[in-house]
């Protein structure tokens, strides 16, 4: 069994961002700027946007934290991202979820520049993912895509399933298989027989939120795991939704948590921060 080593992974994606930012200084020109708003102060949040804004530093990146009260409403927030969309000097906004349930969060997505979309959650680029055309895909999946091709196995031709169908998750990564030519099945919390249809996968691409979901028993050996779930127990530690100590006693491949998608998501953020800011008038 090999450990996809997702903070490896994702330092070398973030080194070779900070050599290009570091070319584009010594050039004179201007660093790519990711903007992140949050609205009140949930305690994961605040650590996610944390880990962020330390993976834009690590590159030589500038961020901007915008904070909104708890209290914030539709009108605030709209203001606050149509006033980022205005500036030449932001390249990538991005909202963290979830909203305070008096948000309204369709709303605010959709204000948000497509062009500066780095999460990859406007409509424009949503549909862009389903339709074939150039657009911001969003990060997890793509992270995921790259911690797969690491293991030098080919995608194509496999079997693909993602347990998950989420809008971020599940269903971005289930098309990028899909694009990579594997046949590739969804599953989610109606799928009978889950065991059955995962026993069947040369690729597992899990992204539930249920902590230990995936046993031994249900893996086909060899297979590649890749384990999308962040779940804390009860003495605050955190675990996937794979039970990693079984099953990685049948895999060829699996990813850890913490340590696995987690830091490889932030390292795609960085990378389509720097997309924006080259496909903008300033970068090119
Ligand atoms: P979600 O809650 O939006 O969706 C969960 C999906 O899992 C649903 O489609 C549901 O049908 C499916 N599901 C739930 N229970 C199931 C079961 N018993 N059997 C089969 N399918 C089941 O979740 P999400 O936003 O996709 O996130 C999933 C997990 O991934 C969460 O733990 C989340 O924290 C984590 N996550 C991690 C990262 C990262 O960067 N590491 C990014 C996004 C999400």
């Amino acid at each position: 069994m090999n450990i996809i080593d997702g903070k490896a992974l994702s330092l070398e994606i973030k080194e070779t961002i900070r050599q290009r930012i570091a070319g584009l200084t010594a050039e004179g020109k201007r660093k790519p700027c990711l903007a992140m708003i949050l609205v009140g102060s949930n305690p994961a949040s605040r650590s996610y946007l944390r880990g962020k804004g330390n993976a834009a530093a690590f590159t030589g990146m500038d961020s901007r934290l915008v904070e909104l009260p708890e209290t914030a409403g539709n009108a605030e927030l709209l203001q606050e991202i149509a006033r980022l969309n205005a500036d030449d000097g932001v390249d990538g906004i991005l909202v963290q979820l979830p909203l305070p349930s008096h948000i309204d969060e369709n709303l605010v997505l959709d204000a948000i520049l497509p062009s500066k979309d780095v999460d990859g959650f406007h409509p424009i680029n949503v549909a862009g993912l389903w339709m074939g055309r150039p657009c911001f895909v969003p990060c997890t999946p793509q992270g995921i895509i790259h911690m797969i091709e690491s293991t030098g196995q080919p995608i194509e031709g496999k079997r693909a399933v993602v347990v998950g169908r989420s809008k971020i998750v599940g269903r971005p990564v289930s098309k990028l298989l899909l694009d990579r030519n594997a046949t590739v099945t969804t599953a989610h919390s109606r799928t009978a027989d889950l065991g059955a249809v995962t026993r069947d996968a040369d690729i597992l691409v899990v992204a539930t939120g249920h902590a230990g979901l995936i046993t031994a028993d249900m893996v086909k050996p060899g297979a590649i795991v890749i384990d999308v779930g962040i779940n804390r127990t009860a003495d605050g530690r955190l675990t996937g939704d794979v039970d990693f100590d079984s099953v990685s006693q049948v895999a060829g491949w699996i990813s850890p948590v913490p340590g696995g998608v987690g830091p490889m998501t932030i390292a795609y953020l960085i990378k389509n921060t720097l997309r924006a800011y080259e496909l903008s008038a300033e970068g090119r």
